[in-house]
């Protein structure tokens, strides 16, 4: 499978393209530079679909995106909510909010080069456990940033 909304367009930014792919490399992808800073994520959601917390997220505009791989499958965690992942190794990769159509988050973990992205602050504080307390000194929000970033 090739996902290309922009197939023939020529919205990627080659100079600052990102690749990633899953554990076991059943999907590869490639999508332009961040639309936003990254973040750490940590809701009940991401903390349950990746069995740990918190979550590194980036942001980039989902007609950059190209998937590389027939392994990709879509769970719906919430209403207007997809999060798609490997589903031959489970990694998580996506995340996709319908209030952000144009939009796409994916899982800093899966970067090939993961040092290129670094969260600056940390979301949905409220849901996190006592064992959940960052002391890296960035902003901590309570639910999403207070800008409308997100
Ligand atoms: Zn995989
Ligand atoms: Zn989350």
């Amino acid at each position: 499978m090739r996902q290309s909304p922009n197939a023939g367009g020529s919205s990627v930014d080659t100079a600052a393209a990102l690749t990633g792919r899953c554990l076991c490399a059943a999907m590869r992808y490639r999508c332009a530079a961040l639309l936003y800073p990254a973040t750490w994520c940590h809701c009940e959601s991401c903390r349950r679909a990746s069995g740990t917390a918190p979550v590194g997220w980036f942001t980039v505009a989902r007609a950059s995106v190209e998937f590389h791989g027939d392994a990709l499958r879509t769970h719906r965690s919430s209403p207007g909510v997809e999060r798609r992942f490997c589903s031959v190794c489970g990694t998580p990769l996506t995340y996709w909010n319908e209030q952000r159509p144009t939009e796409i988050d994916f899982t800093l973990g899966s970067l090939d080069e993961p040092d290129r992205v670094t969260p600056v602050d940390h979301i949905w504080m409220a849901d996190a456990p006592e064992w959940d307390r960052p002391a890296d000194g960035l902003p901590q929000h309570a639910g999403l940033r207070p800008t409308p970033l997100r």
